[in-house]
């Protein structure tokens, strides 16, 4: 035999061998659960696939379904809020049978927020949600269809810069108001098309006291997306959109100081971090780079 062809001869014993152990350790392999990421920040989203025979999550006292997929696989979503405790945790995940458990370790990560304040006109801080509204929101982020419409990657519901992060401890006219911004704000000039930003269907399209003209978007299986203050609506409740169909566009409605887009994005009714899911380019940067 040349040198050449027992080279070749070794290859293909080398990647007969590799065939061997991925082969082998395929029916393990199919047999666990995987987490990412890892390691979560607070507001970020924690994403299972499992195996067909796991059935549901649970870290701490959160419960995520699993969802079978066209895979034949199961796939959840499981939030964490910018409530909870950092440290480490068991993720268990269950059958629907008597079969053993799974446990994962999850790492929530210290995560710092900043401070924001909001300067409101006396007419915009003194508006207030109606118990209607607020069923109304609860019950929208309450709901979880079990089909899933979404699908990755999501898109941006406008181009322009994030003028306001998720998570930042919000303060109006100086005073702590104790709550924390739940969305992202995107700058945006009125009158510019807000997008879904992937298919689902409209379960609310009206206007609100603090949110004014907003759309709520369920997308199946716990992901579900609002968009608020707009200045004119186009969608109906019970309709189905597509990825980057025209919702309403830009305005300055409700409890806002001028035309933007707050935008929010719920994983099982917890508000999550959206720039986790697109990607957004604070103002401050954009400004830099120009
Ligand atoms: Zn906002």
């Amino acid at each position: 035999m040349s040198t050449r062809a027992i080279a070749h001869t070794r290859k293909l014993l080398a990647a007969g061998l590799l065939f061997a152990a991925v082969f082998s350790a395929a029916p393990l392999q199919a047999q666990k659960c995987t987490v990412s990421p890892a390691q979560v920040k607070l507001g970020g989203t924690l994403r299972i696939i499992c195996p067909a025979e796991f059935t549901s999550a649970k870290l701490n006292d959160r419960p995520a379904k699993l969802y079978p997929q066209t895979d034949g696989k199961r796939f959840g979503l499981l939030p964490i809020s910018v409530k909870d405790a950092p440290g480490t945790f068991s993720l268990l995940i269950s059958r629907a049978d008597d079969g053993a458990p799974q446990n994962l370790p999850v790492v929530i990560r210290k995560t710092i927020f900043p401070s924001q304040n909001v300067k409101l006109t006396p007419e915009t801080e003194g508006l207030h949600s109606t118990p209607e509204e607020m069923a109304l929101l609860t019950s929208f982020r309450e709901a979880i269809s079990e089909t899933r419409s979404w699908a990755d990657p999501l898109a941006p519901p406008v181009s322009g810069c994030m003028t306001s992060p998720f998570g930042v401890k919000r303060l109006h006219n100086g005073k702590p108001t104790g709550e924390y911004h739940g969305g992202v704000d995107q700058r945006t000039p009125e009158g510019e098309p807000i997008r879904a930003v992937t298919a689902g269907t409209i379960t609310f399209a009206r206007q609100f006291n603090v949110l004014g003209n907003a759309v709520g978007i369920d997308h199946g299986q716990g992901l579900e997306s609002m968009y608020l203050h707009m200045s004119r609506l186009v969608v109906a409740a019970g309709a189905a959109v597509q990825r980057g169909d025209i919702l309403g566009y830009a305005g300055s409605t409700g409890r806002s100081t001028g035309p933007h887009l707050h935008w929010v994005l719920y994983v099982n009714g917890v508000n999550v971090n959206p720039a986790q899911w697109v990607k957004l380019v604070p103002c401050s940067t954009a400004a830099k780079k120009r």
